[in-house]
């Protein structure tokens, strides 16, 4: 549901997408972005009555929302996506990659298409919504880029090898982008979020032995909240961050400097 909360009008007069946005991190920015004033598109593959249900509660609010269906590892399903949103609402000023998705499995145990799924929704996916989206920002004269990556892009993931792989691979495409694109006034940055109390964790969410060993290791002794992530989109996508591109924002609890004494 639309909650209460400030508006400072961060994103007045703004097209933003955030894919995979039906549910979890994508959901709380397209909410919070809405917020912000700007137009979102909420993309969804398979949380169609969520994703539907923000737009009417965005739109209920007083804001301008719409929701659309795409798979973001198919390139004609984005080039329609994105055409959809610039016919409705005449441009795109922001993008935030943020769907993905992961499966455990030991690396001697992976499977080709798992493999293949996971890269192509994880690294091929961002790249085709990049790469969409920015010739039409050329157009228009810049925008931002944010990808949600994970502590993952730089940190080791024992059993999530595919995920891993993807996230660092979204790390180099993210630093290669920023450098090719800030001649079009196109910033790109990462967001990489640590233990997030999301869908994606269900099952570490369920097991509380789990729950206690993060609260452990996270040096802040919590997991995280989507709209905390959200909180550091919004600076990324807004005009307050305009000196900032090519860099990875960690939203983590200060996990990725986790380190046992001696
Ligand atoms: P989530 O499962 O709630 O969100 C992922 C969303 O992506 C879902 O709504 C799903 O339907 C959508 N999606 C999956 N495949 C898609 C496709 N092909 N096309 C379009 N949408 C698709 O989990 P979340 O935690 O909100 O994950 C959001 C992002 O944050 C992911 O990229 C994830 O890797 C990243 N992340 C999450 C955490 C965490 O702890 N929750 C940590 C680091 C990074």
């Amino acid at each position: 549901m639309v909650g209460p909360g400030s508006s400072l009008g961060d994103l007045d007069g703004k097209v933003a997408l955030v894919t995979g946005a039906g549910s979890g991190i994508g959901y709380a920015i397209a909410e919070r972005f809405a917020r912000e004033g700007a137009a979102v598109a909420i993309n969804y593959l398979d949380r169609g009555d969520e994703a539907q249900a923000l737009a009417r509660d965005l739109a209920a609010a007083g804001g301008k929302a719409t929701a659309l269906e795409a798979d973001v590892s198919d390139a004609v399903a984005v080039t329609s996506l994105v055409a959809k949103i610039v016919e409705r609402f005449g441009r795109l000023d922001v993008l935030v990659n943020n769907a993905g998705i992961e499966k455990s499995q030991p690396l001697l145990e992976i499977d080709e298409s798992s493999w293949d799924r996971t890269l192509a929704v994880n690294l091929k996916g961002p790249f085709l919504c990049l790469q969409t989206v920015a010739r039409q920002m050329k157009e228009s004269g810049g925008g931002s880029i944010v990808n949600i990556s994970s502590i993952h892009e730089d940190f080791p993931f024992p059993g999530y090898t595919p995920y891993a792989a993807a996230k660092g691979g979204l790390r180099m495409l993210m630093r290669n982008a920023a450098l090719e694109l800030a001649p079009l006034g196109i910033r790109v940055n990462n967001i990489a979020p640590g233990a997030i109390a999301t869908p994606i964790n269900a099952a570490t969410l369920a097991d509380p032995r789990k729950v206690q060993r993060l609260q452990e290791i996270v040096p802040l002794g919590r997991m995280g909240k989507p709209e905390q992530v959200a909180e550091v989109a919004l600076f990324l996508a807004s005009r307050r961050s305009s000196y900032v591109t090519g860099s990875t924002y960690y939203v983590d609890g200060g996990i990725i400097r986790y380190a046992e004494p001696l």
